[in-house]
């Protein structure tokens, strides 16, 4: 029988009637004649829960102890689907990662998917089980320890089921009953696309539009999976929701496909570095062997031969990186003035692959800013996107305002 993968998000599993309503869904795909693998977050709010229970017992927490706790909430919900499921007559069981056993690194609070081997689902199928509903977010290690993917990692679980099990589809349930051009709780005048190119879906994610993992759309884009993004609280047709597909199938689109943000950033400079070959090695060396994921980098016109450097990295790294920065003062590695961390920041970007034929996208960008009075304050940019950073007390300002200047409302 074909196999049909379907997802369902935390607010879409937050209660038990929530959770039946998302079980009739998946009866409605079963009575069509699809095996379907289920994947399930934790109920909404647990992760964060779980996460916070954590910090407080050990702030400078064993990872794979992080990964045990954080991955429990999935557990629960995989049961009480199942549970569910079976109450409707609809032959289902849970699985647990290392159940199945999906397979990762040991790279434990960001771990990838290996493999996943189909064999003991599949012969659970062939025995006349209807639905596998499995944990989202986790997996097993080489060394057999659970891990986690990464916040949202339930989206990647879903693609990669989808891809290992060669199935119809991936139909991700939701909050929103799309991808939209931006999010809608920022801007009330968000539009929901049909399709999204995986490119720019990739871009969006990856610059803080969390309704899909990042991971997930490279995946996607990767095994060539057909992936859809709907609502869990609408009744569905076949064709609801965004798809996420290959350019190509695009007839038409606008130049910018989106505006996507990301609040959690933090800008901090370097004042007074030598001005000399070697010295921003240096600098991103130790801040990488720190675990600093850096994002933007702006490195100022010298004055007699000393520069400031400036980069963005997430507002929760700041600590760990001024104390990269201390320790190789310390060492003598690097000689710096002062260390400056602006956690005020927010990055908005624009993306759109119609930006690899048209030019003047950036300085319409930078004019409609300007023309808000928002000071930018770095600036990226790479084929199909440009992304500045400005103080965050203007982020949603910015967002409605690009997305009104580049007629976002209004599909091509
Ligand atoms: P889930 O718990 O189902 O995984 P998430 O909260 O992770 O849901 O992702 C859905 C949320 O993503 C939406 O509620 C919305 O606020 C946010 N979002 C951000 N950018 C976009 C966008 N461009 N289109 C749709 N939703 C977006
Ligand atoms: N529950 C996990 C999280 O909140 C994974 C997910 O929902 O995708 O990050
Ligand atoms: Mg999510």
């Amino acid at each position: 029988m074909p196999v049909l993968v379907m997802k369902f998000g935390g607010t879409s599993v937050a209660t038990l009637d929530r959770i039946r309503r998302a079980a009739k869904r998946v009866g409605v795909e079963v009575a069509k004649g699809y095996d379907v693998i289920v994947i399930v977050s934790a109920m909404s709010g647990k992760t964060n829960e779980l996460v916070g229970w954590v910090n407080e017992t050990s702030p400078m927490y064993d990872a794979r102890e992080y990964d045990a706790v954080v991955s429990s909430g999935e557990n629960v919900t995989a049961g009480l689907m199942a549970l569910t499921l079976q109450e409707m007559d609809v032959p289902a069981r849970s699985w647990q990662g290392w159940q199945v056993p999906v397979k990762t690194t040991s790279a434990h609070s960001s771990a990838r998917i290996e493999e996943i081997p189909s064999g003991n689902i599949m012969a659970k199928f062939k025995q006349g089980m209807r639905v596998a509903v499995v944990s989202g977010f986790q997996g097993v290690s080489p060394e057999g320890r659970i891990t986690t993917l990464g916040r949202g990692g339930s989206d990647t679980t879903a693609v990669a089921f989808a891809a290992a099990f060669g199935a119809e589809r991936c139909d991700i349930y939701t909050d929103v009953d799309g991808v939209y051009t931006t999010d809608p709780r920022v801007s009330a005048k968000a539009r929901k696309l049909d399709k999204i190119a995986f490119e720019e879906m990739l871009e969006l994610a990856s610059l803080g539009a969390k309704v899909l993992q990042t991971r997930s759309v490279e995946l996607a884009m990767r095994y060539k999976v057909k992936l859809r993004v709907l609502s869990s609280f609408e009744e569905q047709s076949d064709t609801a929701g965004t798809l996420v597909c290959d350019e190509e199938e695009i007839m038409e689109s606008n130049v910018v496909a989106g505006v996507a943000f990301s609040r959690d950033e933090a800008k901090m400079t370097l004042v007074s570095v030598a001005d000399r070959p070697g010295i921003a090695a240096t600098i991103f060396t130790a801040l990488s062997e720190a675990g600093v994921n850096v994002d933007m980098i702006v490195q100022n016109i010298a004055e007699e031969g000393r520069t400031d450097m400036t980069w963005s990295c997430p507002n929760d790294q700041v600590k760990r990186a001024e104390k990269a920065m201390e320790t190789a003062k310390q060492e003598g590695v690097i000689r710096f003035g002062e260390m400056i961390a602006d956690m005020d920041v927010a990055k908005v970007s624009v993306v759109g692959i119609g930006m690899r034929s048209h030019t003047g996208v950036a300085a319409k960008m930078f004019r409609v800013l300007s023309n808000e009075g928002i000071n930018i304050k770095v600036i990226t940019t790479s084929e199909i996107k440009i992304s500045v950073l400005i103080d965050r007390k203007y982020m949603e300002l910015a967002v409605q305002a690009l997305h009104d200047a580049f007629e976002l409302e209004k599909s091509s």
